[in-house]
């Protein structure tokens, strides 16, 4: 490592909060799967900055949308309509089939709002304000306090006591445990169509056909996280489609914007018609021009480059090189996930392996200690598989060991 990215590093470390343990690197820029650090090192990058980049860096007529949207109007407030808004919603309505959307800053915020939605749907059902949410253990929403409250994973919540109140925890993909749960209280069931940073689990289409139908029974909104997993990675436009169980509210975030911090949720019409209403919620930067002419834009992109016909196809190769690895090397224990969205378990903590990996040039992420976790662009090709499966082969190899 240069002086020069080593006192970046340390100045880093002086400056921010530690709320990271970052890796040993500062990246500078980017070039279709490829990233580039300080050093002008290339490294092929299987995280696309968590599951955001989908088009990968530098998509020349994303770029210059932004930069157009620059030169008119950057922001605006949410009290005056604005055209990148407008067509980002529709576009956004049009692929998802929901009926009403909010734009937020974040994948918490969006959460944030479809608890609130949800919250604001129950009380003007009876007027009563002790409400429940079922979520599901394992899951991950966001840091926010509300979204907090809805991530199954006591580690994270633990210091920050008391959380929002009144919510249940299920297993996801058992339907008895969810309905263990329901009380006459229950306003909503909230889970990720494939859970991300939980450990790469798929939610499967007995569950999500057995919660919609205990939704309907009893009049309860069904959330669909789809933050990480919408927006074409699994090989549809949102995970939920391939199965056909439409939610009553959906999230979404990360590759909405493809870079540009934006969120949203999104409702059907019956939810749109009771909730939320004028004054109820709002926010500053929230779908302002320069965010959703990047949605916008991502929306074109993703039609015209035929982007979730493409994560069908080369899922398929990923998924079986993968299985290849898993078959050669007794530490690799299961291979789960959907589209793009994959996650290899090893019988040990994956550190080690994804350290290795990026020396020799290579971005990868875990979920969870032991899980590799894979979510890159959705433009990736074969021989990017390929050289992925080369380097961790190598890498697993060296660190855990040949069996
Ligand atoms: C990343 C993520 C969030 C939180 O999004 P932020 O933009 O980091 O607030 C929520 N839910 C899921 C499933 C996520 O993967």
């Amino acid at each position: 490592m240069s002086e020069t990215m080593k006192a970046y590093i340390d100045a880093a470390e002086s400056a921010l909060l530690h709320t990271y343990n970052r890796y040993q690197v500062v990246l500078e820029k980017g070039d279709g799967v490829y990233l580039y650090d300080l050093d002008g090192k290339k490294y092929l990058d299987f995280v696309s900055g968590i599951a955001v980049f989908a088009l990968g860096y530098h998509n020349k007529a994303y770029d210059d949308a932004l930069k157009a949207q620059i030169d008119k109007l950057i922001h605006t407030s949410n009290y005056y309509y604005n055209v990148p808004a407008i067509e980002a919603a529709r576009k956004l309505k049009k692929v998802s089939g929901m009926d009403r959307v909010f734009f937020t800053n974040s994948g918490a915020e969006a959460i944030e709002g479809a608890i609130k939605a949800a919250r604001k749907y129950g009380y003007l059902k009876d007027g009563s304000t002790d409400h429940e949410i079922i979520a599901m253990e394992h899951s991950f929403h966001g840091r926010t306090m509300g979204a907090l409250s809805v991530t199954g994973n006591p580690k994270y919540r633990e210091a920050f006591q008391p959380m929002i109140g009144n919510i249940r925890f299920a297993r996801m993909n058992d339907l008895e445990s969810v309905k263990a749960c329901i009380t006459d209280k229950t306003v909503a069931i909230l889970f990720e169509t494939v859970q991300g940073e939980g450990g790469i689990y798929p939610a499967t289409r007995e569950f999500l056909e057995g919660v919609r139908a205990l939704c309907d029974e009893k009049d309860i909104l069904l959330i669909l996280d789809e933050i990480q997993c919408g927006m074409g990675r699994t090989g549809y436009m949102f995970a939920w489609q391939q199965f056909g169980v439409k939610p009553d509210i959906m999230t979404c975030a990360k590759a909405l914007g493809c870079g540009v911090p934006v969120g949203a949720f999104l409702m059907t019409e019956k939810v749109g018609a009771n909730s939320l209403t004028a004054g109820d919620h709002g926010t500053t930067y929230g779908g302002n021009p320069l965010a959703c002419a990047a949605v916008s834009k991502v929306l074109d992109l993703f039609e015209e480059e035929k982007i979730t016909e493409h994560v069908g196809q080369i899922s398929g190769y990923l998924e079986t090189k993968l299985d290849a690895l898993k078959e050669q090397f007794s530490c690799i224990t299961d291979r789960r996930g959907s589209g793009l969205m994959q996650g290899l378990v090893f019988d040990q903590a994956v550190a080690p392996i994804i350290n290795r990996a990026l020396e020799k040039g290579l971005i990868l992420i875990n979920a969870g200690t032991d899980i590799i976790r894979f979510v890159p662009s959705l433009i990736i090709q074969e021989e990017h598989v390929d050289e992925m499966i080369a380097i961790l082969d190598e890498c697993i190899r060296e660190t855990v060991g040949k069996e």
